[in-house]
């Protein structure tokens, strides 16, 4: 069953079109991993999923729900797919583990110490629950990310978006990220990444799409792809890639 459908999306900024008639169906636990060049729509079509983004043109349906059905739809969709950034975004203010709880106290409605409770067992399962009570300013880039992993588990979502959580991450730190977002994925998480890390598509993507222009140019098994030389400017691409 697909959890996430685009249906002729588009997605235009003013003129420039960004999202060009995107047909897409993603089915629960997939791993889609997303490359492509740089301005080519791959944050765009992650942020429409959850509607960080409006799209312009045709419908994106995530579990079934519109992203145009109006605000509250919009809230539920927001819950079900839970993002993790480039630059974590963590509440400066706020330990690790107030970080963690704070989706489920604002947003789901839990008591203090329940959300509290889970926000320790989810720092727990990145390896950082002896971290719970420091600052982001006091963790390093791996373990800010994986707790902004934490943090975006803690509310339930059925599906992960994660817009190159690596790229920020000195080489000796990407790793222990990358291993948090295998586990998810042998736990059966759907997961659409941004990544330029071919190794990660290569062992835990179960889908490798190469966006081009605001279009999949390219949609299929990594190792096929990978392998291949299907399209001439993925050759290309991959070539710079490293
Ligand atoms: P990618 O993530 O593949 O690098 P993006 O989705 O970020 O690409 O951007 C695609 C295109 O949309 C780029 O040309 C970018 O400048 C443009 N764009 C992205 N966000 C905005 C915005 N908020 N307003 C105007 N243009 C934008
Ligand atoms: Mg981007």
């Amino acid at each position: 069953m697909s959890i996430i459908e685009f249906k002729n999306v588009s997605k235009h900024f003013g003129a420039l079109k960004v999202l060009d008639e995107v047909d897409l169906n993603i089915d629960q636990g997939e791993v889609v991993v997303l490359i492509g060049p740089s301005g080519s729509g791959k944050s765009t079509l992650l942020r429409c999923i959850n509607g960080l983004e409006m799209i312009t043109g045709g419908d994106l349906l995530v579990d079934d729900i519109s992203v145009l059905a109006g605000y509250a739809k919009l809230r539920e969709i927001r819950q079900e797919a839970g993002m993790v950034f480039q630059q974590f975004n963590l509440f400066p203010q706020l330990t690790a583990l107030d970080n963690v709880a704070f989706g489920p106290k604002h947003v789901r409605g839990q008591s203090t110490q329940e959300a509290r409770a889970q926000a320790l067992a989810l720092l727990d399962k990145v390896g950082l629950k002896d971290r719970a009570d420091h600052f982001p300013n006091e963790l390093s880039g791996g373990q800010q990310q994986r707790v902004a992993i934490a943090r975006a588990l803690a509310v339930k979502p059925k599906v992960m978006l994660f817009d190159e959580p690596t790229s920020a991450l000195d080489p000796e730190l990407k790793q222990e990220v990358l291993n948090v977002m295998r586990n998810l994925a042998e736990e059966g998480m759907t997961m659409v990444v941004v990544t330029h890390e071919m190794s990660f598509a290569k062992q835990v993507g179960s889908r490798l799409i190469f966006m081009e222009n605001g279009k999949i140019a390219v949609d299929g098994h990594p190792h096929e792809i990978l392998a291949g030389d299907s399209n001439p400017r993925l050759k290309d691409f991959l070539r710079h890639v490293h």
